[in-house]
C-alpha cells in the first residue's frame, strides 16, 4: 500500500540524493581533482545545490510532508516514520522561512569572502578582511532575522547544527566549563613538560598510512564500506550507508598528526557506518547534530586514542613498524609525550585541555558580534585580550590570530563553533555511561578489542541515525541530562595524574 509516509519518503530521498551527489564532487574536489577543474567544480556544486533547496521549498515538498505528519501524529517519537517527518518537516520549514534572494546573496558574497581570505590570512591584513566580516555580520543577522522563533540572533544557526540547543543552554555550560579550565591550564602549566622529541623524529609516509589503516581496521573501520584518501584538511563524507570515506594527511616529521587525526575521522565514521541501514537515503541517515558527531572522533580520538591502556596494546604495534624511532619508548614515555599540554595560538593544535577555551573565546565573540556589542573593527583587541587572560598568549599578528579559522570567512557566524566543546563534553558522558554499563571496556582496550565499546555506542547512538536530537540522546543513553561533570572529572584524573598534581574533585564528582 502506498502510505502519506511512503510519498513523503521517496520526496526527501530525492533532494538526499542531489546533496549526497554534491558530496561526491565535493570530495573529489579536496582529493583527486585537478587544479584546472575549480571553476567548473563550483558551478556544478551550486547547481546541485540549488536543484535541492529548490525542490525542498516546493509547495508539493511541504504538503507530502503535512500529509505523512498527519498519517503519523500521536505515534511514539522513537518510531522511525515519526523521526522522519519531524526531521524532514523541520528541514522544509527552515528552508521554506529563507528568502532564495538571501540565499544566493550569503552564497555569493561568501565567496568572495573566502577567496579574499586566502590572500589576507597569510599577509596577516586584517583590514582587508573587515568589510567581508561586516557584510557577513549583517548577512548573518538578517538570516537569523529569518526565523520567527528566535530569541537571539544566533539561536537559529546553532539549531541548525545542534537542533533543539540554543544561546542559553550553551553559554551556561561554556561559563561552567571556563571556570574549571583556565586555573587547570594555569596548575598544568606550572609542571615540567614531558619530553616529545621522538615524536617528530624521522617517520616514513607510508609507513604512517599503513598505520593509521591498521589502527583504524581495529577500532571496527570497515573498509568494505568505505575508503581512505589524501587531504589538506582531514574530513569524513558519506555517500550512502555503503559508501563512508575518510581521508587524511601525512607530515614526514611527525607521528601524531596523521595518526589523531585518522582516528579522529575514523570517529566520524564509525558512527555513520552504524547507522539502521533502513535509514539509507533518507535524512536520518546522518549522525543527529555537531555536538553529537564531534563527540564520536573526540570519544575514540582522545579518551581512547590517547589512553594509557590503549597504547599498552598498540606501542608494541607501532614499534614494529618504527623499530628505530620508537624502539625505547616506554608506554608511560609514550603516553606523556602525546598528552602534552600547553597553551598555544592555533586552535586546531591545541590539546585535551586548552582546546575548548579556544573554542569559547571564538563563540563568546561571535555572540557579541551578532548582538551588536562588539564591532568588526575592535574583534583582533578583543580577541587578543581573551586569548591573554584565557591562555597567557597573544598571537604577534592576526594570520595566527583572529585569521586563523576558515570558519568566519566562508559561512554565516554564530553556529560554527559550539559543535567541538558540546562534542567534548559530551564523549566524556559517553564514555562514563558505557563503561558504568559494562565494566569490561577500558581493560579490554588494554588488549586491543574495541568490541564492547564499539557495542555499546552502536545501540546507543549510532544506530539511532537522527532519529533523537542531542539532548534527548544524551539523556537516553547516559540516564542523565547533558553534564560538564564527567567531562571535568576526566581532565582532572587523567591529567592530575600525568603531571602529578592534586585537582580538587568538581561537584557531582
Ligand atoms: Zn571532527
Amino acid at each position: 500500500m502506498h502510505t502519506a509516509v511512503d510519498a513523503m519518503k521517496s520526496r526527501l530521498t530525492q533532494i538526499d540524493d542531489l546533496r549526497r551527489a554534491a558530496s561526491v564532487l565535493e570530495w573529489d574536489q579536496q582529493t583527486l581533482m585537478p587544479a584546472g577543474g575549480a571553476v567548473a567544480r563550483g558551478r556544478q556544486l551550486a547547481t546541485l545545490r540549488r536543484l535541492a533547496h529548490d525542490l525542498e521549498t516546493t509547495d508539493e515538498t511541504l504538503r507530502l510532508v503535512d500529509a505523512a505528519g498527519r498519517e503519523t501524529d500521536g505515534r511514539d517519537p522513537g518510531d522511525p516514520d515519526r523521526a522522519l517527518y519531524r526531521v524532514g518537516a523541520r528541514k522544509v520549514a527552515r528552508a521554506r522561512y529563507v528568502s532564495s534572494e538571501l540565499v544566493g546573496e550569503l552564497e555569493t558574497h561568501l565567496s568572495a569572502s573566502y577567496d579574499a581570505w586566502t590572500r589576507a590570512r597569510p599577509a596577516a591584513d586584517f583590514d582587508a578582511m573587515r568589510p567581508y566580516l561586516e557584510r557577513t555580520v549583517e548577512l548573518s543577522r538578517r538570516w537569523a532575522e529569518s526565523f520567527p522563533d528566535a530569541n537571539h540572533p544566533a539561536d537559529p544557526a546553532i539549531a541548525e547544527n545542534d537542533p533543539g540547543m540554543d544561546v542559553a543552554q550553551v553559554r551556561a555550560l561554556f561559563a561552567d566549563l571556563r571556570k574549571e579550565l583556565v586555573p587547570l591550564v594555569t596548575e598544568i602549566g606550572k609542571a615540567p613538560a614531558p619530553d616529545t622529541s621522538f615524536l617528530v623524529k624521522d617517520y616514513d609516509v607510508d609507513a604512517q598510512l599503513a598505520f593509521g589503516r591498521e589502527v583504524v581496521e581495529l577500532l571496527g573501520y570497515d573498509f568494505q564500506r568505505g575508503r581512505s584518501d589524501l587531504t589538506h584538511h582531514p574530513f569524513m563524507t558519506k555517500f550512502g550507508n555503503g559508501d563512508v570515506r575518510i581521508t587524511t594527511r601525512v607530515q614526514k616529521n611527525d607521528l601524531t598528526d596523521a595518526l589523531f587525526s585518522t582516528i579522529h575521522e575514523c570517529g566520524h565514521a564509525l558512527y555513520e557506518q552504524n547507522i539502521d541501514a533502513s535509514f539509507d537515503g533518507t535524512p536520518l541517515d546522518n549522525g543527529t547534530s555537531s555536538g553529537v558527531h564531534e563527540s564520536q572522533s573526540r570519544l575514540w580520538e582522545n579518551i581512547v586514542g590517547r589512553s594509557h591502556a590503549f597504547w599498552e596494546h598498540m606501542l608494541p604495534v607501532a614499534r614494529a613498524r618504527f623499530p628505530e624511532q620508537l624502539g625505547d619508548v616506554s608506554v608511560d614515555a609514550f603516553h606523556r609525550a602525546i598528552n602534552r599540554v600547553e597553551p598555544s595560538l592555533i586552535r586546531t593544535d591545541a590539546d585535551e585541555v586548552t582546546y575548548n577555551l579556544h573554542v569559547m573565546i571564538r563563540f563568546d565573540l561571535a555572540t557579541a558580534l551578532l548582538e551588536g556589542e562588539l564591532s568588526v573593527k575592535d574583534l583582533p583587541e578583543a580577541w587578543n585580550a581573551r586569548y591573554q587572560a584565557d591562555l597567557g598568549v597573544t598571537a604577534p599578528s592576526a594570520t595566527d590570530g583572529v585569521l586563523q579559522d576558515v570558519h568566519w570567512y566562508v559561512e554565516k557566524i554564530g553556529g560554527l563553533f559550539q559543535g567541538y566543546t558540546l562534542g567534548n563534553v559530551m564523549s566524556a558522558q559517553f564514555y562514563d555511561a558505557a563503561c558504568r554499563a559494562d565494566s569490561s571496556i577500558p581493560a579490554r582496550i588494554g588488549t586491543g578489542d574495541y568490541a564492547p565499546l564499539r557495542r555499546w555506542l552502536v545501540d546507543n547512538l549510532y544506530r539511532h541515525g537522527s532519529v533523537y536530537d542531542p539532548n534527548d540522546l544524551v539523556q537516553r543513553a547516559t540516564g542523565e541530562a547533558l553534564s560538564i561533570a564527567p567531562f571535568v572529572r576526566y581532565l582532572k584524573r587523567k591529567f592530575g595524574n600525568l603531571y602529578s598534581l592534586e585537582f580538587e574533585s568538581p561537584a557531582g564528582a
